[in-house]
Order: C-alpha cells, then structure tokens, then sequence
C-alpha cells in the first residue's frame, strides 16, 4: 500500500461528504463563513461513533484496578465537562492570553492575511506561481534559475497580469519609466535560487525594502510579520469594557486543571489518574483551510492524567504509544500514520517531551503529514500556573513572571492544588500527561482513508465502478441497511419487520426504492458494514441474505437472528 493516497481523491471526497450529509459549509446559504462546518445526518453519527469510542476506550473500559499492559501502575478515569466561557484570569495564568498567537502577515495590496508559516506552503499551491514556473520552465525545487527576459514579459502581460495583478515589477513596468525595466533588466542579468526570484519579483526596486516572497493571492507586497493572538474575544454582562472581556476557550485543557481540586474531593480517586473531556474549542485562526483540518470552531478529546513525578516518563511514553494504537485499531494504516517526536526547539514553552501523532493526509504536499493529537508531558506546568501565577521559563526553570513592580504580573487563584498521599504522607504537585487528540481531524483521517473506488459486478455479472468507504463498523454511520429485493410479494412488510427490531440496537437503514444494485452502491457509498435483503427464499424458509460492504461475500442467517449476527459481525458490547 503506498503512503500516499491521490490528492485527486480529495476533491471527491468533499463532493461526497457534501452529496451524502457528512459535511456541509457553515450558513453555506449565505456565502458562508470561512472556518465553519457543519455536519450533516451522516457526518454526525460519525463524529459521535469517534467520540463514543473514544470516552468508551479511554474512560469508561479503563478504570483498570489491575496494572495494564505497558503502564507503571493501576490507574483511574473519570470524566467531566466544563464551561466553554471561564475566568479570564485563566487564560491570563496559562500563558494563552500573552503567548497563544500565530505570526500574521498581510497583503499591501489585495488585504489578505496569512500564517507567516504557511507563505512558502501557499506559494506552492498558488495559482501565479504555477503559472509562472511553467511558463519560464523551472521548479520552486531547482536550485537555480536564469530567466528569459522575453518569457518573463509575455508572461507578466498576459497570465501574470490576471492572476498576478499585485506583483511590484509588474507594477513598474505598468507605471511606465525607468524602474520597471531597471528592475526587468536586473532580474534577467543573472542567476537566482527560486525563492530569491520570488522575492526578486515582488520587491519594490525603488524603496529597498527587505525582500520577503510576495502575497500567494495576487503577487502583492507582504507586512513584516506581527503577533495575531488567536483567541476570539467576547464580553460577558451587558457592559462591553475590559473588565467583562473574556475569551471563548481555545483549548478544553484548562477546564480540567481548574476542576482538579474538585474532582479530588468529590472522587474518591488516587494519584495516578486522569480526567477526560470532549468539548468545543474555538480558535481564530488566521488562514483555515484544508477542509475541517484547520477550522476556527472544533472538538477536542483531551485527558490530563496526574502522576507522581517520579513515574511521569513511563506515563509519557504509555500514553504516547496507547494513542497511537488507538488510530490502528481503528483503521488508519499504519503506513499514513507516524509518531513523531518534537524536537527540543519545537517544544512548548511548558512542556518537557511532545510526540505528535500524524497522518498523511491526501491534501498535503506529498511526503508531509499533519497533526492528528498532540501527546505533551506538562511537568507541573499548569497546577503550578493555577496556584502561584503565569510562569516563564529562567535558567531552565519555571519561575513566577514578574511586572516592573517586582509582583506577579498575572496572579494565580492561590488555592493549594498539590496532591496528599495520605499512604505515603507524601505532599507534592502532580506531574500531568496530556493527550489531546481533535475530534474534527480524527474524524476526517478516518474518511480520507476510508474513501475508496473500485469494481464490483452489476447484477448481470458485468464490472462496475464504485465509490466505497471503508470505515470500521465501529465508526460506520449506518451499522448495516435492510432492504426487500421487490417492492411486492409481502417482501416489504418482513423487511420492515426486520427493520423495526434492529434499529432498536444499532442505526440501521431502511430502503426499497430502486433496484438493488444501485442500493447496494448507495450505502457502499456511504461505509455502511453489511446490507440485509429479503428475497423469495425468505418466503420459504425465513431466511435472509446478508451481504458484506468489503469482500461483497452473501451469506444467508434467518431472519431473526439478524440482531445477534450484526452484534458479533460489529464487535458491539
Ligand atoms: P496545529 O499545529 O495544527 O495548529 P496545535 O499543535 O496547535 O495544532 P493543539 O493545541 O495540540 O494543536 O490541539 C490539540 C488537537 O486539537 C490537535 O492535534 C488537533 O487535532 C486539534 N486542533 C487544533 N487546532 C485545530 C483547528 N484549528 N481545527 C481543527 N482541529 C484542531
């Protein structure tokens, strides 16, 4: 199986998931708005399988009181769920309201803004560009490039002028004068790596100014980068000033840490354990994109999972590995899936070991992966934010950030977050493991993987194209459709009857319009696990034909063991 999937494939997926309810743009009646999604009937049965495995996976089958397999020790989990709109001092104290912000750049001239660290990734995919590569034969990969002067301005006047419009030496020339072709003469007298010719050419000749590589829109000249803080802002009461200023949550993390006292006292739960919660985060980003892989609106799956210092490395590397285990089982090939550790420069400012799980997914460039959960080893980062105040890194420890008045320049709540071990008469703050997986991402991995086309025979044997996805019955929105081979003959009512005691333990789908091929494709379409048809044989003998989405193998059950046949075929509980 090859690592990549075809990114072709991409543009029939998001035609898919739209034409069958996974997906549908956000207020799409009106226009709508970038970074939201909506999911439809069958997008919603499938986020909620990913969450239900999940909690079900994690919390729920897990409070092991027996030491699993890879782990230092028994543990507990539990759950809770908490307000999306919290104190803002809490965001002051975990470091988000002064440092949870993206690098921004925008356009001079069509007002785009863009991640300074997407630009070199937008210029690939950009429009101009490749345009432009094309038309004077060289690739952003080369290492360099003489120009063709002739090439250049056939190009500039006429593809570069549409799709390029902002680019300064195109500006020049059209203002007409010495500049522009100065400038011409210049770019077309020596050699250039690819990205200096960029840069090159959307430089303003006459200013000087600092080369940066032009806007991926238009060509245009692009700011300096400056901070962008990605939190979206809201007011709580009816006035609108600082004071009532606060913040939806851009990470469901915080819910936990500030909750941990009173899970503590209210549980009977020991150190180590963890707490989970699914929830919507919400984070302004600067350029969404790539379907919901980067949204502004998400659902996080996040555990804090509290352990004595001394055994927080062994509680890293099972958690770390755990969760990559978890996305094997449930379908991602390993192939597209890796665990990759961040390197120490990556590392974020509170966090002493990351490893990212990521997939491959079919919208990237070839050979890149994208995040699907962050695994983080937090110290004890963030009890400690939420007892003492922000914390910045000094000398390699965590100290108190100060204002110019030597006092805490964010204060802490001052309660005692630090744990008592009433058996070991040990006092101390937990370290904190945090797996922290998106919901939104997982559940569009297990789509792109799951999307397939292949052949099958039509009723007459002959091959036929279909679009399959192959989801894990785990996952699969529909667990399996029923349908009567004709719509006569008392077929219909045995069907519904079939139909009525299913859908009492699994979502189940009921059809009888059309032949049945195509019925069958429909739900092939859509990953459904196994189609139940009612045929003559049924009328004789009370059983019915069950036919498998994946090996299209048909086997016959009688019909009322239908239940206990998809129970064992779906791995239900
Ligand atoms: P990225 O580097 O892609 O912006 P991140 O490292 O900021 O992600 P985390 O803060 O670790 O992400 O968030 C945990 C998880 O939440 C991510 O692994 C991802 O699955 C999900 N997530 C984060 N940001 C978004 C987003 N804008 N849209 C959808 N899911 C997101």
């Amino acid at each position: 199986m090859s690592v990549e999937k075809p990114r072709m494939q991409m543009d029939q997926l998001v035609a898919l998931c739209k034409r069958r309810g996974f997906l549908f743009q956000s207020s799409e009646i009106y226009g709508g708005i970038n970074g939201f999604w909506d999911y439809g009937p069958l997008g919603v049965e499938l986020k909620r399988n990913i969450r239900e495995a999940w909690w079900h996976d994690m919390v729920t089958s897990h409070n092991e009181l027996v030491c699993p397999p890879g782990a230092p020790s028994p543990y507990e989990m539990v759950g809770i769920d908490a307000a999306i709109i919290m104190h803002p001092q809490v965001w002051k104290c975990s470091g988000h309201y002064d440092q949870f912000h993206d690098m921004m750049q925008s356009c001079r001239q069509c007002k785009k803004l863009f991640r300074a660290d997407q630009v070199p990734e937008l210029l690939r995919e950009s429009e101009w560009v490749e345009s432009l590569t094309q038309a004077l034969g060289f690739s952003l990969d080369d290492r360099q490039v003489l120009v063709n002067e002739e090439a250049l301005l056939r190009w500039l006047r006429g593809k570069g002028k549409k799709l390029a419009p902002g680019l300064s030496l195109l500006r020049e020339l059209d203002s007409g004068g010495n500049p522009g072709v100065d400038h011409l003469a210049k770019i077309t007298s020596q050699s250039w790596s690819p990205w200096e010719l960029l840069a090159e050419l959307g430089a303003d000749s006459q200013q000087g100014v600092a080369k940066r590589v032009p806007c991926p829109e238009c060509g245009g000249d692009l700011t300096e980068p400056r901070e962008f803080n990605l939190m979206f802002e809201t007011y709580v009461g009816a006035v609108r000033d600082e004071q009532n200023k606060t913040f939806l949550r851009p990470e469901t993390a915080q819910g936990i840490f500030v909750n941990f006292k009173n899970v503590l006292d209210s549980t009977r739960v020991r150190i180590p354990f963890g707490i989970a919660q699914i929830g919507k985060s919400f984070r302004n980003e600067i350029t969404p994109r790539y379907f919901t892989f980067r949204s502004r609106e998400f659902e996080q799956m996040e555990i804090e999972f509290f352990c004595h210092p001394k055994t927080s490395a062994e509680w890293y590397r099972y958690w770390r590995d755990r969760r990559y285990q978890w996305y094997v089982q449930l379908g991602l090939a390993s192939e597209r899936l890796r665990l990759r550790d961040h390197s120490p420069e990556e590392l974020s400012h509170y966090s002493c070991g990351t490893a990212d799980i990521e997939y491959a997914f079919p919208f990237l460039p070839p050979g890149q992966f994208g995040e699907l959960e962050g695994v983080a080893h937090r110290g004890d980062f963030d009890l400690r934010s939420h007892m003492e105040g922000k914390l910045v890194r000094k000398d390699g420890c965590f100290v108190v950030e100060l204002n110019e008045n030597g006092e805490p320049k964010y204060r802490g709540s001052g309660k005692d977050l630090t744990y008592y071990d009433d058996i070991t008469q040990e006092r101390y703050i937990p370290h904190v493991i945090e797996p922290s997986a998106g919901a939104d991402r997982a559940a569009l991995a297990f789509l792109c993987e799951a999307f397939a086309e292949d052949e099958v025979p039509d009723e007459k044997g002959q091959p036929t194209k279909r679009t399959v996805l192959r989801f894990h019955p785990r996952l699969a929105p529909i667990k399996a459709a029923v349908f009567p081979l004709v719509k006569k003959d008392g077929m219909p009512e045995i069907a519904r009857e079939i139909y009525g005691e299913l859908k009492r333990h699994f979502n189940v789908f009921y059809d009888e319009k059309g032949a049945i091929g195509r019925r069958y494709r429909r739900q092939d379409e859509v990953g459904t696990p196994f189609c139940i048809t009612v045929d003559g044989q049924t009328l004789q003998d009370g059983t019915v034909t069950i036919r498998d989405r994946d090996s299209l193998r048909q086997w016959r059950v009688k019909k009322e063991d239908c239940v206990a046949e998809l129970r064992e075929r779906l791995g239900a509980p």
